[in-house]
């Protein structure tokens, strides 16, 4: 697909961030469950945590394939950094989106600069994939609201610094669902269990505990009853970036597999000559690239006027599955010691699998391809 000039130089410039300043620090913070903040701090230099920030607060506001294009590159580097860097814009955008004048001037300009780190607080235990069934509860008193309730899963947990908060202000009304945005440090809100994971060691998943929180009025984003809307509409542009990061996962196992198949010898070759492995290799290639259009062709709708479901979660299904497959391959084509932590593709494998899971499962994409279709 034709890129701009602007969209091939973010490109070239988050790839050598990705090559140079994440991969080299990949390994550690996976064994040592610890986000590289250095990292973080390289990204906002970028201007990455300002994606999509418009332009008067100080943010890129950057198409939707120029999106895409940045989390592909970061999750070549390492999943964690782009999943914690795309929460963060979910949580900007919100922001952007749905915020006050005077909102978006007290947050924006600072969230453009990388700090405070955002979070999306969406998930409860008992509510994942049908958010409606949420249980916390932001009680109106007076000109405030009082918080109880517990999000689950939530990633920046422990490092973010303001979260986007979705709570019903009816205990048993799912159309009160509001979104509103909590700065971490309000007095009842305190970081509870953190997640021990298969894979994205690096990026902090944990509970958000609410104990009657008060929030004055100005923090509410949406009208009340209009955060469920406002939640599936951007975890639309949200499952855009997960399929770009899925592709970007993809390519740098290839790459790996590409390169192993070249170096290993076994029968008095280079694996690479067996056609088992070249048919690996062939098939890869093509599920990497069918996720690579079918994201591109999703991100570019994200520039028209309606969110653009059915291509979203497409590519998100595709890219994500694919992503799955071609690390379980890179694994395989390294043989012995891709089970090995010595062999980056035994990361890239169990990282893969969160792609399937957040932002929608691939349940979940097909409950809404198919809806599309079907009307
Ligand atoms: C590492 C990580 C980071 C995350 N980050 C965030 C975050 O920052 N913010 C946030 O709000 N959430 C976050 N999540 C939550 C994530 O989005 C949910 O885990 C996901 O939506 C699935 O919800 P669940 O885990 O409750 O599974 P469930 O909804 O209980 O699903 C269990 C199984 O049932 C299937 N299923 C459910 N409903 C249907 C249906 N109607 N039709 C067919 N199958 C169905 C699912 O596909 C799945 O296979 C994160 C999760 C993880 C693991």
């Amino acid at each position: 697909m034709e890129l701009t000039p602007e969209q091939r130089a973010i490109r070239q410039t988050v790839r050598s961030f990705a090559r140079e300043e994440i991969r080299p620090t990949a390994r550690e913070a996976d064994e040592t469950e610890t986000f590289p903040e250095e990292v973080w701090d390289g990204l906002a230099e970028l201007g990455l945590t300002a994606l999509t920030v418009p332009e008067e607060y100080g943010g890129l506001d950057v198409d939707g394939l120029t999106y895409a294009i940045a989390n592909e590159e970061v999750a070549y580097g390492q999943l964690a950094v782009a999943t914690a860097l795309s929460v963060h814009c979910l949580a900007t955008s919100c922001i952007a989106t749905f915020g006050s004048d005077e909102q978006k001037e007290r947050w924006l300009p600072e969230m453009s600069d990388g700090r405070p780190i955002g979070a999306f607080a969406l998930s409860e235990p008992h509510a994942g994939s049908n958010p409606a069934e949420m249980s916390t509860v932001a009680r109106p008193e007076g000109d405030e609201y009082v918080v109880d309730g517990t999000k689950q899963w939530i990633t920046n947990g422990e490092r973010c610094d303001v979260v986007i908060l979705f709570a019903k202000t009816e205990a048993d009304d799912p159309g009160t669902i509001t979104q509103f945005v909590v700065p971490k440090d309000a007095d009842g809100l305190s970081v509870g269990k953190k997640e021990e994971k298969l894979g994205l060691r690096a990026s902090d998943t944990t509970t958000l505990v609410f104990e009657d929180v008060r929030i004055p009025e100005s923090n509410r984003l949406t009208p009340v009853g209009g955060g469920l809307s406002a939640a599936l509409s951007i975890l639309t542009g949200g499952r855009v970036g997960i399929a770009a990061q899925s592709v970007g996962l993809a390519q740098s196992a290839l790459d790996l597999a590409v390169d192993y198949a070249g170096e290993r010898e076994q029968f008095g070759q280079p694996i690479a000559e067996f056609q088992a492995i070249r048919h690996k290799l062939a098939d890869m290639h093509a599920r990497t690239q069918a996720g690579r259009v079918l994201t591109y062709d999703a991100a570019r709708q994200l520039d028209g006027a309606e969110p653009p479901a059915l291509a979203a979660s497409t590519a998100k299904y595709v890219a994500s599955e694919a992503a799955v497959d071609v690390t379980n391959e890179a694994v395989q084509i390294h043989g012995g010691y891709g089970y090995t932590k010595d062999f980056d593709v035994e990361r890239l494998y169990r990282d893969a699998k969160i792609t399937t899971i957040y932002e929608g499962t691939s349940e979940i994409q097909k409950k809404i391809i198919s809806r599309e279709l079907l009307g």
